[in-house]
C-alpha cells in the first residue's frame, strides 16, 4: 500500500503541486491523467521517492515488512527502497544500450546482491512472460520500440516490487503497440501482485487501470473509478494486433 498526503512541490516560483492525496491499495492500478504541466510527472516522481515534495508525506507499506516514510530516509536509503520494492517504465525505455535485453533484465537482481546465474536465469523467465523468448541477446538497438518496452517492463517486474511506476509507457509507440504493452504491463503486475500508477494523456491507455485520477494545476480535480470495477481492456479497439502470445 502507498499513501501520500498533501503533497506540496515548487520549482522555484511553479507550483507542480499544490496539495495532493492519494493512496494505492495493494494490487490497485490507477492512472494519472491531466494536461500538459499540471504536474503528473512530478506527482510519480514524489510517489516514487526521486523527488523529495516541499511538504507532504509519502508512506509506503510493502507486503512484508515495516511502514517506510519516504520523507524520512536519506537519499542512499531512498534509492535502496527504490531498488527494491519499485519498479518503473518510461516512454523510452531507458535500457541499457551496451547490455543485451537479458543482461538490462538482471541487472536489477544483480544490484540487490543475486549471482549472475541466478539473475539471469529469473530474467530469462520474465523475458518469456512477456513474450520475448529468444530476444534475450539482442541489444536494444535491435528490437522494436514495443519489444524494448516489453523487456522494460520485465526488468520493472523482476525484483517483484511492491508498485510499479509507468510515465507514458506507450508514448512512443503505435496504437497497437501501445495496447499490447498496456496488456503485458496491466496483467503481469496484476499477477505479480503488484500496484501499478501509470501517467499518460491517453484514456484509452488509462482505461486499463481500475481507478483514474485527473491533475489540473498540481490538483487532483477528478477521481474516478471503472464502472465494472475491474482491470484490463473495457474495449478493443478495432485494429489492435496482438501478435504476442499471453
Ligand atoms: P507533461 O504531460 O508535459 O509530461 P506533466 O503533467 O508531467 O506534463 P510536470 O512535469 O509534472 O508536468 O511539470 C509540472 C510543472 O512543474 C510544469 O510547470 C513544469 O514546467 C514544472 N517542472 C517540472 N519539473 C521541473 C524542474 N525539474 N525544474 C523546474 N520546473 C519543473
Ligand atoms: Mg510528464
Amino acid at each position: 500500500r502507498l499513501t501520500a498526503r498533501g503533497l506540496v512541490k515548487r520549482f522555484g516560483e511553479t507550483v507542480a503541486l499544490a496539495g495532493v492525496d492519494v493512496s494505492l491499495a495493494p494490487g490497485e492500478s490507477l492512472s494519472v491523467m491531466g494536461p500538459s504541466g499540471s504536474g503528473k510527472s512530478t506527482l510519480l516522481h514524489c510517489l516514487a521517492g526521486i523527488l523529495q515534495p516541499d511538504a507532504g508525506d509519502v508512506v509506503l507499506q510493502p507486503a512484508d515488512g515495516s511502514p517506510l516514510d519516504l520523507g524520512s530516509l536519506g537519499e542512499r536509503r531512498r534509492s535502496l527502497v527504490r531498488r527494491q520494492h519499485l519498479g518503473f517504465v518510461f516512454q523510452f525505455g531507458q535500457l541499457l544500450s551496451e547490455l543485451t535485453a537479458l543482461e538490462n533484465v538482471a541487472l536489477p537482481s544483480m544490484l540487490l546482491g543475486a549471482s549472475r546465474d541466478d539473475a539471469e536465469l529469473t530474467a530469462s523467465g520474465w523475458l518469456g512472460r512477456l513474450g520475448l523468448d529468444g530476444m534475450g541477446d539482442r541489444r536494444p538497438g535491435e528490437l522494436s520500440g514495443g519489444q524494448a518496452q516489453r523487456v522494460a517492463v520485465a526488468r520493472a517486474l523482476v525484483t517483484r516490487p511492491a508498485v510499479v511506476f509507468a510515465d507514458e509507457p506507450t508514448g512512443a509507440l503505435d496504437q497497437a503497440t501501445g495496447y499490447e504493452v498496456m496488456r503485458l504491463l496491466t496483467e503481469t503486475t496484476r499477477a505479480a501482485g503488484a500496484s501499478l500508477v501509470v501517467v499518460t494523456h491517453d484514456a484509452d491507455v488509462a482505461a486499463w487501470c481500475e481507478r483514474r485520477i485527473t491533475v489540473r494545476d498540481g490538483l487532483v480535480v477528478d477521481e474516478a473509478r471503472r464502472a465494472d470495477g475491474t482491470a484490463g481492456a473495457a474495449t478493443v479497439p478495432a485494429g489492435a494486433v496482438p501478435g504476442v502470445a499471453a
